[in-house]
């Protein structure tokens, strides 16, 4: 195979990112050249961010801005707070943000950012800091027609009104197409915050009915009860599938007649945490991931489901919320089993399409109602099913590789036609 990596002990998403392109690649027959230009980044930015901490003491802090593809357009892509974020970690999560742009027909390529930093640690204003000084560190490279940042684990719409006041401050003047993911209060878009899980729903919904499971009657378990998973349990219960277990880094709980998704949802506002709502179980986080559902959310972070567990799943159907939740390993026991699974780079790709709404609507000073919004999304998302179901069924394709291979073929044609310089 193209581009064949060492397989150790202590492979990651880059080692997966790069198997998946690399069987795109020979799927679609491309050459070595072609593979390594589509792998590396076009871009990569290193920068210490020293942060001047509540208590007057410094500490040194660690960020990084990967702009994997420019091809297709500006590059777009998330920044993550988290004290797991490594050079590896963002490299391969730009190089997914290239394919979900390309797959969802955006006219942007991919990046992403990242700073190694426990936010729960850190008080407001030392976050507001630690964005403000980021920002002026990467400047030079980001902007609404070079790279548009958006919000991530770990990150929110605070982050990026910090952002973008930072950008424009700097600049002389209000730039609201810098980021997205803004307050809606400061040129955000109405729906984007639910964008994501509401584009899990609307494939997820999709696929339980080409897998001849009818919604009302389906089950779900949804692990992760951040931004993507609380939302995608709360628009699969009011869609009628019953979520029989949800959890959090805390932990996971399970009834078997279904949660109480709103009452779970005020449960973990007052609390903090799934852990603890009255009248359900309480169940080990790996558990959840093989409880008897019919569909399987991962909507937390990289790599849980992997050759270890992945023979132990039990669900029908995988719909992917986070990045990257299934290692190549996993990928291959789950298929081998029958499990369809729905990838992340069309799964959750409803949060950069409502992020690029936001940022249509920025640069032309027009907002549109929310309507519009969820109307144009399930549009993108229909649209997107359709295409990748049927070139898993031109090519005999699983629907990853199928993704894949739609998305890095318009990424090597517009490759192909601008034609290298010099
Ligand atoms: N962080 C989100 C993702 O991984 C959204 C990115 C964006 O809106 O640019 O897709």
């Amino acid at each position: 195979m193209l581009g064949d990596r060492a397989v150790g002990a202590d492979r990651g998403p880059l080692d997966d990112a790069v198997e998946q392109l690399a069987e795109a690649c020979d799927l679609l027959g491309y050459d070595e050249g072609t593979f390594q230009m589509l792998a590396a980044p076009r871009r990569e930015v290193t920068v210490s961010i020293p942060l001047r901490r509540d208590d007057g003491s410094i500490e040194v802090l660690t960020g990084h801005r990967v702009q994997h593809n420019l091809s297709r357009g500006p590059a777009k892509g998330g920044l993550r707070y988290s004290p797991h974020v490594d050079l590896d970690e963002v490299r391969a999560l730009a190089m997914w943000m290239t394919w979900k742009c390309a797959l969802m027909e955006l006219p942007y390529g991919g990046a992403k950012g990242g700073v190694t930093i426990d936010p729960s640690r850190y008080s407001r204003a030392e976050l507001e800091r630690v964005t403000r000084r980021y920002t002026a560190e990467i400047l030079p490279v980001i902007g609404p027609t070079r790279d548009i940042p958006a919000p991530d684990i770990g990150t929110d719409e605070h982050t990026m009104a910090w952002m973008m006041d930072t950008y424009s401050v700097a600049n002389g003047h209000t730039v609201l197409g810098t980021v997205t993911g803004k307050p809606v209060s400061l040129g955000g878009s109405l729906g984007r915050a639910a964008a994501t899980s509401q584009g899990v729903v609307h494939v997820a919904v999709a696929a339980l009915r080409h897998q001849g499971i009818d919604p009302g009657g389906a089950t779900a378990a949804v692990q992760g009860f951040g931004k993507v998973g609380r939302g995608a349990a709360r628009f699969l219960a009011a869609g009628g599938v019953s979520v029989l277990a949800a959890s959090d880094e805390h932990g996971a709980v399970w009834s078997p007649d279904g949660l109480d998704v709103p009452a779970l949802e005020d449960h973990v506002d007052r609390v903090g945490t799934v852990v603890g709502f009255p009248g359900a179980t309480v169940i080990d986080n790996e558990a959840l991931l093989t409880l008897d559902v019919d569909l399987l959310v991962p909507a937390a972070v990289e790599c849980v489901l992997h050759g270890g567990n992945a023979a132990a799943v039990q669900a029908r159907l995988v719909v992917e919320g986070a990045n990257g939740p299934t290692t190549t390993e996993a990928d291959r026991i789950l298929q081998a089993r029958g499990v369809l699974i729905v990838p992340d780079i069309l799964a959750n790709a409803g949060g950069v399409v409502v992020s690029y709404f936001e940022w249509v609507q920025a640069n032309q000073a027009y907002w549109w109602t929310e309507a519009e919004v969820e109307e144009r999304l399930a549009v993108r998302m229909t649209t997107a099913w359709d295409q990748v179901q049927t070139e898993s069924r031109e090519r005999g394709l699983p629907l990853r590789a199928a993704a894949t291979c739609l998305a890095v073929r318009r990424v090597a044609e517009a490759h192909q036609q601008r034609g290298l310089y010099p």
